[in-house]
């Protein structure tokens, strides 16, 4: 578990983000990423398979919203505490619930 173990991807940094991204999740399946990691009220914490948006699989655009991933739940909170001094909201969706 380390900073250096969390990944930015969004279409808008890198034209490959949604080759990327799905490449990250496959790897890791039990990861984790964050939602709306700019907005200190919506920011929110999922599990890879979450359907919020539906895993590495899905035929729904992975990066065309920024997303921060990591293997390690804590690294997105700690992240998310370094910018907004809180912790984010984590899903309450029944498949996730980080
Ligand atoms: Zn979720």
């Amino acid at each position: 578990m380390a900073q250096s173990d969390v990944k930015i991807f969004w279409i808008k940094i890198t034209a490959t983000a949604e080759d990327e991204i799905r490449a990250w999740m496959r790897e890791n399946r039990s990861g984790y990423y964050l939602t709306h990691p700019d907005d200190e009220k919506m920011i929110q914490l999922h599990q890879v398979e979450c359907d919020h948006a539906g895993g590495p699989e899905s035929t729904l655009p992975l990066a065309n919203y920024k997303k921060v991933c990591s293997p390690y739940p804590q690294d997105l909170i700690e992240w998310t505490q370094e910018r907004f001094s809180k912790e984010p909201r984590r899903c309450h969706r029944r498949i996730c619930n980080p």
